[in-house]
């Protein structure tokens, strides 16, 4: 009997990695929105519309790429952010797995004009499904824009799947408002069915939450600040008084990089304890910085979980910091600054 076992193509090898990569038009943002940062943009323009499901379109001022780079930035685990494997321990970039554009390129129609501020001419190059349609110069700014249109077009089930465009949607604007948040110095602009819903220009923290969350945490934030040998904590709690009882707009950024995690989520309602109700949730916005060689980003394809080497410490500086910053700002008469 002959063998079996055949190398799949890659069009379909993609289509199977897009499945982990790109679950909903909101992944998809966010990874164009990843790579824009990644490329140094300082402006940034976002389109759906839809709910995503008939365009995601991200337009940067980044460092642009060369026609060979421009083709390349398709291939499955092609990437220009790390080279060899010791590099995947001191990760300093949102990308490093090389598959987020082929992911989406698998399942999705892309257009993307791409142009280095020393080029005179720029790339423009539309792939659908894994295949190039077309590749020629083109006259465009410095920078990138990719279309993304009619997600999962060749994928029935999946595009069937998606919900609402009004969910989606709000997918969208909250993977949006995480990137937004994390980067105060680059402005932000969105739009949803030609309407603008965020025009975000560059400044301090506290005016992007409140650009990004609403007025209401005008008058609400207490600046939070920590800094020890293992790492740096920086942001903004709210008030006691400004806690809700619907969890929401808890961030944490490590590294500039949004996670989840209920145990230092935990951390912070401990130190918030006595000052409100126990079913009220408080309001971070809280960056982590941390030596990457102590944390493994590697953990979760979409990389919103990070394992800590010693998250225990991590967990009582941030208690710490949290009731230091409570302390200082409302004169509470029983500070317990212990861990
Ligand atoms: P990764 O970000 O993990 O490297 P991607 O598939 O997201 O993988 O992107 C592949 C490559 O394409 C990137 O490494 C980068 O060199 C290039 N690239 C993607 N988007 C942009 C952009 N907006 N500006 C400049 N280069 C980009
Ligand atoms: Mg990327």
């Amino acid at each position: 009997m002959s063998d079996l076992i055949q190398l799949l193509p890659d069009a379909i090898a993609n289509q199977i990695a897009a499945g982990e990569v790109v679950q909903r038009p909101a992944s998809a943002l966010k990874e164009l929105l990843e790579n824009s940062l990644d490329a140094g943009a300082k402006h940034i323009k976002v389109i759906v519309k839809d709910g995503g499901k008939q365009l995601i379109q991200v337009i940067d001022d980044g460092g642009g790429m060369s026609i060979t780079d421009a083709r390349m930035s398709f291939e499955r685990h092609a990437t220009s952010k790390i080279r060899k494997s010791e590099d995947l321990f001191c990760i300093r970039t949102f990308g490093f797995r090389g598959e987020a554009l082929a992911s989406i390129a698998a399942v999705a129609q892309v257009e993307m004009k791409t142009k280095r501020g020393q080029d005179e001419l720029g790339t423009l190059l539309c792939v659908e499904g894994s295949e190039v349609r077309k590749q020629e110069p083109v006259q465009c700014a410095n920078g990138t824009s990719i279309a993304v249109k009619n997600l999962f077009f060749n994928v029935p089930a999946r595009r069937n799947f998606l919900k609402s465009n009004a969910v989606e949607t709000k997918h969208l604007v909250e993977e949006f408002q995480r990137i937004a948040l994390s980067y105060p110095e680059v402005s932000f602009s969105f739009f949803q069915n030609d309407m603008q819903l965020f025009s975000l220009s560059p400044g301090k923290l506290s005016k992007r939450i409140v650009g990004v969350l609403g007025q209401g945490y005008q008058d609400q934030l207490v600046v939070c600040q920590e800094e020890t040998s293992l790492l740096r904590i920086k942001g903004y709690i709210g008030k006691p008084g400004s806690a809700k009882k619907t969890r929401g707009d808890q961030y944490f950024f490590v590294n500039n990089r949004y996670i989840k995690s209920s145990y230092l989520h935990h951390a912070v309602v401990n130190a918030f304890e006595g000052l409100m109700a126990a079913d009220q949730h408080p309001f971070y916005v809280l960056f982590l910085e941390i030596d990457p060689s102590h944390i493994d980003i590697n953990v979760h394809p979409t990389k919103t979980e990070i394992k800590f080497d010693d998250e225990r410490t991590v967990y009582g500086v941030l208690k710490a910091a949290i009731k230091q910053a409570l302390g200082a700002h409302l004169v509470v008469p029983t500070i317990d600054f212990s861990v």
